[in-house]
């Protein structure tokens, strides 16, 4: 598995061009800003695009799908259904966290109209790139449609990814909490917690319940 990271975004987001080395299929993994900078890598290694895979909706990591789109139209945009609404409201997005409007074409948040949606993850669908394979986890709690892309084989950069969603999880859980997806969040989110507990010194089950007992608090 090839894995290359371009840092986007005020926010610092991570965009991940993931590939399988042997057939050069790829997907780009949140492409929050900087599309030519990712297609230069795309280009670069000689991969194929077959997707723009978001795994939620937020600006950060879908500020840059239709520059991106317009680079490479052949890569199928794909979200979870959960979030369509909030990746549809993208050019609102910034004005949700509270950011004035005259700061928003210093910060890149000037966004268009997202292009529409190719396909649609779904909970435990499996899903290859090349020859690689990834288990499609619908984890709701950072957002109601979060999709972890999980390779059974374990690679550390999705890991990490992982860790991540599970420490910014308390952001807007109340919701979440309050529909039918927190029965998804807890079963999905657990069962990746105890598959893959102690990555670089962090407890992934531990964060969890810390975010759950914040929750409840
Ligand atoms: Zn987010």
């Amino acid at each position: 598995m090839l894995i290359e990271q371009i840092t986007v975004t005020a926010f610092q987001q991570h965009t991940r061009v993931v590939a399988c080395e042997e057939t050069r299929q790829a997907i780009c993994i949140d492409p929050g800003d900087d599309s030519e900078a990712i297609v230069e890598h795309i280009d670069g290694l000689h991969l194929s695009l077959q997707a723009i895979a978001i795994t939620h909706a937020h600006l950060d990591h879908v500020g840059g799908v239709a520059a991106l789109k317009k680079l490479k139209p052949e890569a199928k945009v794909t979200i979870h259904p959960a979030d369509e609404f909030i990746y549809k409201a993208l050019p609102d997005q910034p004005a949700w966290i509270g950011i004035p409007r005259a700061q928003w074409p210093a910060l890149g948040f000037n966004f268009e109209e997202p292009p529409k949606v190719d396909e649609y993850w779904t909970d435990g669908q499996h899903y290859t790139v090349g020859k690689l394979e990834f288990q499609i986890l619908h984890c709701p709690g950072h957002t109601p449609g979060h999709v972890v892309l999980f390779a059974q084989k374990s690679e550390k950069s999705l890991l990490e990814m992982f860790c991540l969603r599970v420490r910014s999880v308390g952001l807007i859980c109340q919701e979440v909490q309050r529909s039918s997806c927190w029965s998804r969040f807890t079963t999905n989110c657990c069962r990746l917690a105890m598959t893959l507990k102690c990555i670089q010194g962090t407890d992934p089950l531990r964060q969890l319940v810390r975010s759950d007992s914040r929750i409840h608090s």
